[in-house]
């Protein structure tokens, strides 16, 4: 049975970390892996480096952009080498580990790793529910991207092994909002805080970062989400309907 985690790298630059890390899922039992804008792919360099795990790099989907790579996620762990200053909650990979595997059981769930060079920008881990770091010595925590997903991979697979019952948190009521849903949220709510005058368009990033860590951190589910968006359509009715908005009625579905 394959561990159902999808591992996505944004824009890998050397094919053959892309081959590198197809053979460390592999290893581990993963077999989803998504490409955002790869540098180069499909290449031989990716397919030797694979070194027979062939057929995780044949399943690969690839992506141009990061919300369409995660777009179904209800989960989604962002992974860093440095310690961000805006403090989201951060784990281990053996705090991930059982997290994302019981999070599995009520849908897709990703973990995201960056470029080579610089990482995963701000934006992108705004699209996480949290950061994942590999606790490294400080005077130099970056390791190498293949290696990153082979821990990580490795620590799915001792809770998989711990038997970690894939059951999701039990005040849960409902699925978690997808990305999907979330992404559609944050709009809808920058575009009323905008006409209600109290986000500047020129300098909106500030805030609405703010509140993107405050609804991550909520885990907001599905239903949730669609009341909330009630909610803005029915305090803006008129651009609501200017919109031809379809989450007017919402909240009362
Ligand atoms: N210079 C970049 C390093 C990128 S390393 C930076 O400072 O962000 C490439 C990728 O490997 C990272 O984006 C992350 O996905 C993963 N990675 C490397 N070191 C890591 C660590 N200590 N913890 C978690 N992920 C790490």
């Amino acid at each position: 049975m394959s561990i159902p985690v999808r591992i996505v790298l944004v824009g890998t630059t050397h094919p053959g970390n892309i081959g590198a890390a197809a053979r460390a899922m592999r290893t581990m039992g993963l077999d989803r892996l998504t490409l955002v804008a790869p540098r180069t792919f499909p290449s031989e360099e990716a397919t030797a480096r694979a070194a027979g795990a062939d057929e995780v790099l044949a399943g690969a989907r690839v992506c141009e952009r990061l919300d369409e790579a995660l777009a179904d996620c209800r989960f989604v762990i962002g992974t860093s080498a440095r310690l961000r200053a805006l403090s989201w909650s951060t784990f281990t990979p053996r705090e991930a580990a059982p997290r994302l595997l019981a999070e599995s059981a009520q849908g897709e769930v990703a973990v995201v790793f960056g470029r080579e060079s610089s990482g995963l920008s701000n934006d992108e881990l705004a699209s996480c529910h949290a950061l994942l770091h590999v606790p490294t010595d400080e005077s130099f925590s970056s390791l190498n991207l293949a290696m990153a997903v082979q821990i990580v991979a490795y620590e799915l697979r001792l809770a998989l092994l711990a038997g970690v019952a894939p059951e999701p948190p039990p005040e849960r009521v409902d699925p978690l909002a997808t990305v999907d849903d979330l992404e559609r949220f944050y709009a809808h709510l920058e575009r009323t805080l905008v006409d209600a005058g109290f986000l500047n368009p020129a300098n909106p990033r500030h805030l609405m970062m703010r509140l993107r860590r405050l609804f991550s951190r909520a885990l907001p589910e599905e239903k949730e989400v669609r009341i909330l968006r009630g909610i803005l359509s029915a305090l803006a009715p008129v651009r609501a309907a200017a919109d031809g908005d379809e989450t007017r009625e919402a909240g009362t579905r």
